[in-house]
């Protein structure tokens, strides 16, 4: 039977008088890669945020791994390295080459020693095909490697899930390849995932289960070839139709 990782239960969540998220349940499964697709504004980023509390839901639940997460107290550091999220703007720390910038957090957060650290960096920046630029500026790196160092950070935390909100849309097109690519092969090796993109090809190809999300919540879900293949709701519909 699929192990639950994240359980997500009637989450809600306002900025001011706007309901971003209007009771929004669902789970992932370890091992599950979920994608999550809805036009802008749609609530996608916010979701994410919560998740990875980098917002505070108003209600309802985020359980992971069987705790509430309200309740992680001063291990939200350590809860952050486990369900770790890469952004859309890479977010990587500028006055730090590559290697540091994959180091850091391990000894900071997890106490591993420089040298354990510096050798678990080396091992996930050659996963993603930026180990010679271990010594580089990263603020020198095109948006294409930037992005491949931030998935190197992430995963050199030993993350039990990685969420990924939105990871090639600001990059040049001919990057946007090489980051997929890196994620299919994180999918293929079965990386528990939630990836918020608007890349539908990928979605189709890489996701267990795909979520459409309209004005806060989740309009429908199922399998790529049911939300892709055989949407059911006329707005899921209206939204694919933009990209075909
Ligand atoms: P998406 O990622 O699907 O584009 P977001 O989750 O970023 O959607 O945003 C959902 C809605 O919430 C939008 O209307 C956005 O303007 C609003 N919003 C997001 N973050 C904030 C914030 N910190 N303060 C106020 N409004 C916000
Ligand atoms: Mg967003």
């Amino acid at each position: 039977m699929a192990e639950k990782i994240i359980d997500i239960k009637h989450l809600q969540k306002h900025f001011g008088d706007l309901q971003v998220l209007n009771d929004v349940d669902f789970n992932v499964d370890k091992g599950e890669v979920v994608t999550v697709i809805g036009s802008s504004g749609s609530g996608k980023s916010t979701l994410l945020r919560c998740i990875n509390l980098l917002e505070i839901p108003d209600g309802g639940e985020i359980v992971f791994e069987g705790q509430d997460i309200r309740s992680l107290g001063n291990k939200v550091s350590k809860y952050r390295a486990k369900v770790s999220m890469v952004f859309q703007s890479f977010n990587l720390f500028n006055n730090m080459n590559v290697l540091d910038n994959c180091t850091i957090g391990q000894v900071k957060v997890l106490g591993r020693d420089k040298k354990t650290a510096q050798e678990k960096a080396m091992k996930h920046l050659k996963q993603v095909g930026m180990a010679e630029f271990a010594n580089a500026d990263s603020t020198r790196l095109s948006g294409g490697q930037k992005q491949r160092v931030a998935i190197a950070r992430a995963l050199a935390m030993d993350p039990e899930v990685l969420l990924f909100d939105e990871p090639t849309s600001a990059l040049d097109p001919e990057m946007v390849g090489d980051v997929l690519d890196v994620m299919k092969d994180l999918a293929a090796q079965g990386l528990t995932m939630v990836i918020v993109t608007h890349e539908m090809q990928f979605a189709r190809e890489v996701s267990d289960r795909v979520i459409f999300m309209d004005k806060g919540v989740i309009a429908e879900q199922g399998t790529p070839e049911e939300i892709f293949g055989n949407p059911k709701q006329e707005r899921t519909q209206q939204f694919l139709s933009r990209y075909s």
